[in-house]
Formats: structure tokens, C-alpha cells, sequence
């Protein structure tokens, strides 16, 4: 039975991958490199988002680097949006009792603009944006929260977020919303592997459904 589910926001509960896109491109061109298409960057891309741009682009300043990516962001940010079944199942596993919470590379000041915008605060116990590398967090987070681990899911479409909830040692769930696509992320062996939090909606009605026919 899951009590507690850690959530990716980009690519898992949200669709920024044009805004992204383009800020990437952005970032890249300063420094000279071609831009990437939707399909090299899906094969590219990695996080913590260093390992990206030091293959791509060594040696790059990263704080230009970063001005440049914000730069091309905020001109798409208006592109940004909900993944089709997102709030329902936020929305569905809130009202069940389950805990959520956030855990994303995202900055501070855009992950808040978004939850803003989307209404969605209501729904989360914890916000933890800007977060480079998700290994040590999560493991720290688990630690400090006491949640139980076989009972906390972390949900992410990047092979870093399968390898951070393995290291925190919590159950672990790749969703083919994102950045990645079925291959890369079965490569990293998630406990579960699904189309997107809809399925994982399901998954965790099942158990509950389960657990109360064998009581
Ligand atoms: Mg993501």
C-alpha cells in the first residue's frame, strides 16, 4: 500500500518540453553548437543538467549558460501545460489520502509560477525545486520525513530519477510523458514502467482494492 508519491514535475506531471526546448537551444547557440531538434534532445538529454552541457558544450560558463537557457524559457512559457490526466490524478490520489510531493530540477521562482497558475498548491505537501542532483535529496528526504519506503513511490521520466528513488531505496516509476522514451527508461529497470500518472492512478487503486478485499 503507498501512503507517499514523490513527484518529477517536467515531462511527468507537466509538458515543457518546447519551452525547454528552446531554452536549451538558446543556451547552446550562445556557445556556438547547432541547435537540437525534439529528437536529438530526447536522446541528449540528462540530468543533473551538467552532465548535458558539459558533453555538449565543455568548459561553457555555466552562469551564461543558464541566462541564455532562462532567456529562451520565459519566451515560450506560455506553451507550458498540465499533462492531459494530471490534475485528475493529483486530484484523485489528494482526496485518497496519499501524500504528494514535488521534487524537480525546475527553479524555484518558475516551479511556484506554475503551480500558481495551474492551482495545484492545494495539492502538495512538499515542494522541493531546484534541485540539482536528486540523488542525495532523496535520499536526505526519506530520511528526514521518516517515510517508509515500501510504501513511497518517486515518480520521473529520466533515468536520474529512477537512479535517485533506487538510492533512496523507495519504490520507483518511469513515465513515457517525458524526455524519454520507452527504451532509455527500461534500461534503468523502475519497479514500474507506465504511459503516465493516469496508469499509476490505477495501479495504486488496484492495491488499495487489494488490501481491502483481503480484509
Ligand atoms: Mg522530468
Amino acid at each position: 500500500m503507498v501512503d507517499t508519491v514523490i513527484l518529477d514535475w517536467s515531462g511527468t506531471l507537466v509538458d515543457d518540453l518546447d519551452a525547454v526546448l528552446i531554452g536549451t537551444n538558446e543556451a547552446l547557440g550562445h556557445f556556438g553548437h547547432p541547435a537540437l531538434t525534439l529528437e536529438d534532445f530526447r536522446r541528449e538529454f540528462e540530468l543533473p543538467v551538467h552532465r548535458f552541457y558539459d558533453r555538449l558544450i565543455p568548459g561553457a560558463d555555466f552562469a551564461a549558460l543558464e541566462a541564455s537557457f532562462h532567456r529562451g524559457f520565459r519566451s515560450a512559457f506560455d506553451r507550458i501545460r498540465p499533462l492531459d490526466g494530471a490534475e485528475a490524478f493529483l486530484e484523485q490520489t489528494s482526496t485518497a489520502g496519499v501524500r504528494l510531493m514535488v521534487l524537480t530540477t525546475l527553479d524555484v521562482d518558475n516551479a511556484h509560477r506554475q503551480l500558481a497558475d495551474f492551482g495545484w498548491n492545494r495539492f502538495f505537501d512538499g515542494i522541493h525545486a531546484g534541485i540539482v542532483d536528486k540523488v542525495p535529496h532523496l535520499v536526505d528526504l526519506v530520511e528526514r520525513e521518516s517515510l517508509d519506503p515500501a510504501r513511497t513511490v518517486f515518480v520521473g521520466d529520466l533515468p536520474h530519477d529512477i537512479e535517485a528513488g533506487r538510492a533512496a531505496g523507495v519504490r520507483t516509476c518511469g513515465v513515457l510523458t517525458g524526455y524519454s522514451d520507452r527504451e532509455k527508461l527500461a534500461d534503468c529497470r523502475p519497479d514500474w514502467l507506465l504511459g503516465s500518472v493516469t496508469e499509476l492512478d490505477d495501479r495504486l487503486r488496484a492495491s488499495v482494492q487489494r488490501r481491502s478485499e483481503a480484509s
